[in-house]
């Protein structure tokens, strides 16, 4: 018989995710798969929530992962607070937040946009104004990290007019969560989520998500039932609280392992060391590569540490580029999406990525691939 996955070797993942991961993941992940029921799991499960919400700067007590990737978190933060005909508000400059519109339609929503262009980050003054014509809006999103560009948005400084609004916040944070400061509860966001591939540096499988007070308020006042079944929050989170654990559906054992492993490396690293090392890296990166002539796409003040996104100079075929990092020196980085494309190469220094080796390879590695 063949053998495909004998035939995998390692490749350094920076891409725009998934992200390298720690062989202390691999070594979790591996564990004996036992019930989702076992008290020995169960164990696991409240520590990964208390974990999260140390990462997340929460006190909320609906934390928890779900099953499925950074989308299924999109789409969860979505299902439960959107009921049809609510008013919502994307914030868009990116493929992310055109995503966040999509999902909040098919779900009934009355979403409106409010656009910004590709590279550049959402502007509060122009929110404030947007938010100050036409009806009160139910919700209002925004993606911190827009994987798409290496913009981040200022999450931050648009809380506060969300909240005079009296719309409920929801943030994006697949990319930004373990390789920038997220403060759930400072920032005053009511749901946010996360994905396990990007700075958790986790494989892809798992959505971590938190809901405030104020957003569960609004899923249990619903007037219609959740419309996805396997995203209800209100049936998951009794499997995830409480001396009952009412069974939804079998937990994803050995991904939850997985992710126990890597919370735990963030946070025995500490949150400000594993934050400044993405900052570090992004820093030795952005200097080799305006040292080849380069030039990053967004501006210093807005860049992402963890996705960098770096301008194709004219006459360069960028697929080949590409493809000779990979084929000739097993790395992976990422193309321009939508009308990006062709015009960047997006490099992710995401979680165990994010490290000082890992940059000086791949400047050696472009520099032998550039024409
Ligand atoms: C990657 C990403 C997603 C989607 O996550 P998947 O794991 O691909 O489903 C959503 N939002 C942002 C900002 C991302 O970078």
């Amino acid at each position: 018989m063949d053998d495909l996955l004998r035939d995998i070797d390692a490749v350094l993942l920076m891409g725009p995710g998934p992200s390298c991961v720690p062989p202390q993941v691999y070594e979790a992940l591996a564990r004996p798969t036992i019930g989702h029921m076992d008290p020995a799991f169960i164990g696991i499960m409240d520590r990964i929530k208390v974990m999260l919400q140390e990462l997340m700067r929460t006190t909320n007590p609906v934390t928890l992962p779900m099953s499925g990737t950074g989308s299924a978190g999109m789409e969860t933060c979505f299902a439960n607070l959107v009921e049809p005909g609510d008013r919502v508000l994307i914030l868009v400059n990116g493929v992310f937040g055109q995503r966040m519109a999509d999902v909040a339609a098919r779900l009934g929503g009355q979403v409106e946009t409010l656009e910004f262009d590709w590279g550049t980050p959402v502007d509060p003054g122009a929110v404030e104004q947007h938010l100050a014509s036409g009806d009160r809006r139910a919700l209002v999103a925004v993606v911190h990290a827009e994987t798409s560009t290496g913009v981040r948005n200022p999450v931050e400084h648009l809380a506060p007019l969300v909240r005079a609004h009296g719309a409920l916040y929801l943030v994006d944070a697949v990319t930004s969560l373990g390789g920038a400061p997220v403060d759930v509860d400072a920032w005053a966001v009511d749901a946010l989520y996360s994905g396990t591939q990007k700075c958790l540096s986790v494989p892809p499988g798992l959505a971590p998500v938190t809901l405030s007070a104020r957003a569960v308020d609004k899923l249990r006042g619903r007037s219609s039932k959740v419309s996805s079944w396997y995203l209800d929050l209100n049936m998951i989170t009794q499997y995830w609280e409480g001396a009952s654990r009412v069974y939804h559906h079998t937990a994803p054992v050995n991904m939850l392992y997985g992710l126990y492993a890597g919370l735990q490396l963030i946070l025995d690293e500490g949150l400000d060391k594993v934050h400044a090392r993405h900052t570090a890296a992004h820093a030795r990166l952005v200097a080799g590569l305006e040292q080849l002539g380069l030039e990053m796409l967004v501006e210093p003040d807005f860049r992402l540490p963890m996705l960098n996104a770096v301008r194709v100079p004219a006459n360069v075929d960028e697929a080949a580029v590409r493809r000779r990092l990979l084929q000739h020196h097993r790395i992976e980085i990422g193309a321009g999406l939508g009308p990006l494309a062709g015009q960047i190469w997006r490099i992710g220094l995401m979680g165990h990525t994010a490290r000082a080796e890992n940059v000086d390879r791949f400047l050696t590695a472009l520099q032998d691939s550039l024409p």
